[in-house]
């Protein structure tokens, strides 16, 4: 594995790539089994993977977590290593970003809805620098180019794969689905902050999701009935929202099955949590 710390080392070290299909992880370091069942379908159907670990900060949103989000570079770089990854990027923030940059706005309803909501501009970050790696793991024209982005992120996802479309990428988006602890906890770098007690009672998040999927096979499709009964299983967290979307992140009055997605952001303590089920 060559460890890439610079631009130019990138373009340097991709020149051949045009032969190859590459696979493409980007991620925010602090890897856990979630980012490792991406990087894993990325080493299967790909002859090249690259990761990147770059926190990003135009997505952190002023008085978010971006001084404490957690960084354990050495215990990544061993990870990858171990997993087949064949480049791993860490780039600098201002390799990056210019100070005066042009940005990308995520689309006026569906970057602003849930997620976007709470982390106005959010989205408008996560967009810019995923354009700009895009476009930096293009740069020597690999003969394909797949891209891996957990489920867990729905609305991330479903920009990304509308940035895809929109700016005509030639990438293929890979959605992979969440990894949970096995107390049902979905894994995410965020964790760390928990507490014993708040972990425990952060398992409602999961728990809800799965009443959730009992009553849809029950044959309650009801968004209403759905969201009410997920509230009762979430009373003691400081919900912020349940949604009820299709594909499209369009909110639905019924559960369509094969097109919907059951979203859950919720804090326990001082951290926000996110979870979601597609069914
Ligand atoms: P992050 O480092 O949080 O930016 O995440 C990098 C990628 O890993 C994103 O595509 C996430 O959706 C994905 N990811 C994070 N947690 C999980 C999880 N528990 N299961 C599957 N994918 C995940």
């Amino acid at each position: 594995m060559t460890i890439v710390n610079s631009i130019e080392e990138l373009k340097e070290i991709t020149q051949d790539f045009s032969r190859y299909s590459v696979g493409f992880v980007p991620t925010m370091g602090a890897l856990h089994e979630g980012h490792l069942s991406l990087i894993r379908k990325a080493r299967e159907e790909n002859d090249k993977v690259i990761v990147s670990i770059f926190v990003n900060p135009t997505q952190f949103l002023e008085g978010e977590d971006l001084d404490k989000y957690p960084r354990r570079d050495e215990a990544d770089i061993k990870i990858c290593e171990l997993s087949g990854v064949d480049i791993l990027f860490m780039p600098s923030i201002d390799m990056m970003y210019d100070r005066d940059e042009l940005s990308i706005s995520a689309p006026a309803i569906r970057g602003f809805i849930l997620e976007g909501t709470k982390r106005a501009g959010h989205f408008n970050g996560v967009l810019q620098i995923v354009m700009k790696l895009f476009n930096l793991v293009l740069y020597n024209r690999p003969a394909k180019l797949r891209a891996y982005f957990g489920k867990k992120d729905a609305q991330q996802l479903v920009l990304i794969w509308q940035m895809v479309k929109n700016y005509f990428l030639n990438i293929e988006i890979v959605p992979c689905d969440i990894i949970r602890d096995s107390d049902g906890l979905a894994l995410s770098s965020r964790n760390v902050y928990l507490s014993k007690e708040e972990r425990s009672k952060a398992l409602a998040i999961s728990r809800s999701l799965k009443r959730a999927s009992k009553l849809v096979m029950q044959n309650e499709l009801n968004s209403a009935k759905i969201i009410d009964e997920m509230y009762k299983v979430l009373s003691e967290l400081e919900v912020e929202y349940i949604a009820i979307v299709n594909r499209e992140f369009k909110q639905i009055d019924n559960v369509e099955i094969g097109d919907t997605i059951i979203l859950v952001a919720s804090l326990v303590g001082t951290t926000r949590l996110i979870d979601n089920i597609w069914i």
